[in-house]
C-alpha cells in the first residue's frame, strides 16, 4: 500500500477547551492531539503512527496568543512560530525564544507549526521514524545502537536502551529561560518547569514529555527573572537554511561590573531532554565573560559524554558551542 495514503481516523476540531478536555478525557490513549500538523502528519502518512482520532487543537481561541503578565509573558500552545519571532514584545523581552522560534525548519513550517507542537513533538531518529519496532516503538531493541547504525544524530548524555536526542530548538530556550509548562486536564491544571516538562528514556522511553493521556499543553509562561537577559542561540545543522540540530545552545545570562551574575544555559540534540548545563552556570558564575573562562565552560559541558559510532564530532561541536556562547553573548 502507498506510503502517501494516511490510515482512516476520526477527526474533532473542538472550538472550545472545556470540550477538547473533555474528548481527550473519554478517548485517552487513543486521541492525538494535533495543532498544525507539521509532525504529526509525518507519522500518518508515513503510516508509522495509527491513532483512531485526532483532536484539532487549532479552533480553540484560548490558546492562541502573546499576552503579557505580572509574571512576565504567556504564550499559548498554538500560536505558531512564525508569530513568536515577529511578535515585538518576544523579540524585546524574550529574544532568546524569538531566535530559536527563527531557527526551526522552513518558513512555510514555521507559518503552521506551532509552540505546543514543536515543544511536544517526537523523536527524530530515522529507524522510529521509518515505523521499526525498536524500544521506544515498544520493540526489543535499538537500530541505532548498533555497530552499524547510522547515528551521527544521537545523544552524547542520557543513553538508557534509546539514543535519540531532543529535536526541538524551542525547548531548549524555554529550558534556558526557565520557562513553565501549563497543563490541563479535566481534572484541573499542573504548572510543570520546562526542565522537567521533558523526560528521557529511564523515566519512560516511549514519551518525551510528561503529558499523560488527557494532559494539554495549553500554554507557556515566560517568567520575568529573565526577561531582558543577554542572549545567546546558536545551532549547527547540516543545512544551514532548514535542518534540525546537531548540536544547538540556549543561554541567558546577566553580566554586572563585568562578570557574568546570574546564567541558564542548555544544550539541545545531546540528550533525550535539553540539557541544562548547571556545573558550567557554577564555574562562569561570578567570573568575567573572558577566552580563559569560556574555555573551561566548553571542557566542562563535555565531561561525561559517551561518544556511539558516528556521533564523536559532537563534542568538539558541543565544547565549542558552550565556548562561545560565554565569549560572544
Ligand atoms: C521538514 C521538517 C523540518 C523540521 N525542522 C525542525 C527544526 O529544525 N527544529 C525543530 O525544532 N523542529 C523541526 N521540525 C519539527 C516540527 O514539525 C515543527 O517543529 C513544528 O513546530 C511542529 O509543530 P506543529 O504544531 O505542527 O506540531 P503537531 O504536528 O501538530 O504536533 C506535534 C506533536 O505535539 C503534540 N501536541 C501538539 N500540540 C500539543 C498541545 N497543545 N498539547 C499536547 N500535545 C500537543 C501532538 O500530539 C504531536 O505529538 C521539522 C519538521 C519537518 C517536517
Ligand atoms: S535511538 Fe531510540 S528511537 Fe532510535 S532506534 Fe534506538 S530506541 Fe528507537
Amino acid at each position: 500500500m502507498s506510503r502517501d495514503m494516511m490510515p482512516h481516523f476520526e477527526r474533532y476540531q473542538p472550538e472550545s477547551l472545556e470540550n477538547a478536555l473533555d474528548l481527550a478525557n473519554q478517548l485517552g490513549p487513543d486521541a492525538w492531539l494535533m495543532a498544525g500538523g507539521q509532525d504529526s502528519l509525518d507519522w500518518f502518512k508515513d503510516r508509522a503512527k495509527r491513532p483512531a482520532a485526532v483532536v484539532d487543537l487549532t479552533r480553540i481561541a484560548a490558546l492562541h496568543g502573546i499576552r503579557e503578565t505580572e509574571e512576565g509573558l504567556e504564550i499559548g500552545a498554538t500560536t505558531t512560530l512564525t508569530e513568536i519571532e515577529r511578535n515585538p514584545l518576544v523579540q524585546e523581552k524574550y529574544g532568546l525564544l524569538a531566535q530559536a522560534a527563527r531557527r526551526v525548519a522552513s518558513p512555510q513550517i514555521r507559518n503552521a507549526g506551532t509552540l505546543g507542537g514543536n515543544l511536544c513533538q517526537d523523536a527524530r531518529c530515522w529507524y522510529y521514524r521509518y515505523g521499526l519496532n525498536c524500544y521506544r516503538a515498544g520493540g526489543n531493541t535499538c537500530y541505532a545502537d548498533t555497530p552499524q547504525g547510522q547515528n551521527r544524530e544521537h545523544c552524547l548524555f542520557g543513553a538508557s536502551r534509546c539514543v535519540a536526542v531532543s529535536p526541538s530548538d524551542t525547548a531548549t530556550a524555554a529550558v534556558a529561560l526557565d520557562a513553565r509548562m501549563v497543563i490541563r486536564s479535566s481534572k484541573g491544571e499542573r504548572i510543570v518547569p520546562a526542565e522537567e516538562f521533558f523526560i528521557g528514556p529511564a523515566v519512560n522511553i516511549t514519551r518525551m514529555t510528561v503529558l499523560e493521556p488527557g494532559e494539554i499543553l495549553t500554554a507557556v509562561r515566560f517568567p520575568k527573572e529573565w526577561s531582558g537577559a543577554t542572549y545567546y542561540f546558536e545551532k549547527v545543522a547540516d543545512r544551514a537554511s532548514w535542518d534540525f540540530a546537531l548540536v544547538s545552545v540556549a543561554a541567558a545570562m546577566f553580566i554586572e561590573g563585568g562578570n557574568i551574575s546570574r546564567i541558564r544555559i542548555a544544550c539541545g540534540a545531546v540528550e533525550c531532554v535539553p540539557r541544562r548545563l548547571k556545573v558550567v552556570e557554577q564555574v562562569v558564575t561570578g567570573s568575567p565573560k573572558t577566552e580563559e573562562v569560556a574555555t573551561l565552560a566548553g571542557k566542562t559541558a563535555v565531561q561525561g559524554a559517551t561518544t556511539l559510532n558516528f556521533n564523536h564530532f559532537k563534542v568538539p561541536l558541543m565544547e565549542n558551542l558552550v565556548r562561545r556562547a560565554i565569549r560572544d553573548a
